[in-house]
């Protein structure tokens, strides 16, 4: 008898799975009031999110924690996987998409440019090596699909990639579905980034803390992208402990709040 699947119908939707920086919050060792606090707002896992797409579930980014993600929005499949770009904090839950084979019954479609494709190959080299004789869950089976910055139709949707600058010499991209914008780990959008985030309804941006950064943008910084950029609604992720949740919501502009790990948004 097989064993019944666990899953949640989330067509039409994008759920944010996860919300913190790349050490997460609360932080190892962290006596700090937010990574104490027992508001679960201020709880963040790694950064991810999945879209509810008409053909499957397509998660962006494989945080290391992945597999409490699923767990806890009770997501049991994932279709294919697009990636932002190869930093560990959005790499390595990789390995926990090996039940996904069985269920696709082939290997996980990835979406990734090619210097993400390099970085798995080498950090999951034993999932290319030649497999005959491992059993069939043993590695995961991974299948790559190059893009770039052309849109591109996956899992029955049409997507559309957006450059963004995390730091002054490394490029990663944000990703746009309808009027739904997703832009983690940025610093800087380039002019003509900006113009494929032209009347958005929603945004997702990257705002660390209050602080400047040198590869991320400050609470600050993307309060003035989401102004230049007027969506009907901003939500900030990827934050550090530096932002309690209701102390830092309730000084926001009118349309901003801070994400939190769960959130749904409606894609439209
Ligand atoms: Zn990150
Ligand atoms: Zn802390
Ligand atoms: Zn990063």
């Amino acid at each position: 008898m097989p064993h019944p699947l666990l899953t949640t119908d989330i067509r039409g939707q994008m759920i944010l799975l996860g919300t913190g920086t790349s050490v997460g919050v609360p932080a190892i060792g962290c006596g700090c009031p937010v990574c104490r606090s027992p508001n679960p707002r201020n709880r963040r896992t790694r950064c991810s999110v999945i879209l509810g797409l008409p053909g499957g579930n397509l998660l962006i980014d494989t945080s290391p924690d992945l597999r409490q993600q699923l767990l806890r929005e009770q997501i049991g499949l994932v279709h294919a996987v697009l990636y932002t770009h190869e930093h560990a904090d959005h790499v390595y839950g990789l390995d926990d998409l090996r039940l996904m084979q069985f269920h696709l019954g082939g290997p996980v479609p990835l979406y990734c440019e090619p210097s993400v494709e390099s970085r798995i190959r080498k950090s999951y080299d034993y999932a290319f090596i030649n497999a005959e004789g491992f059993h069939p869950g043993a590695v995961p089976q991974l299948t790559f699909r190059r893009i770039g910055l052309e849109p591109f139709a996956a899992l029955g949707a049409e997507i559309t990639p957006i450059r963004l600058k995390h730091g002054k010499r490394f490029d990663v991209l944000g990703f746009r579905v309808g009027d739904v914008a997703y832009c983690t780990d940025v610093n800087a959008i380039p002019p003509e980034s900006m113009d494929r985030l032209a009347g958005l309804d929603v945004l997702v941006l990257d705002a660390l803390r209050t602080r400047g950064h040198a590869t991320h943008f400050s609470l600050e910084e993307a309060i003035e992208v989401a102004r230049q950029l007027a969506p009907r609604q901003t939500y900030f992720t990827h934050m550090s402990h530096e932002l309690e949740h209701e102390a830092t919501n309730a000084q926001l502009p009118q349309g901003m709040a801070l994400a939190y790990d769960g959130l749904r948004i409606n894609l439209t």
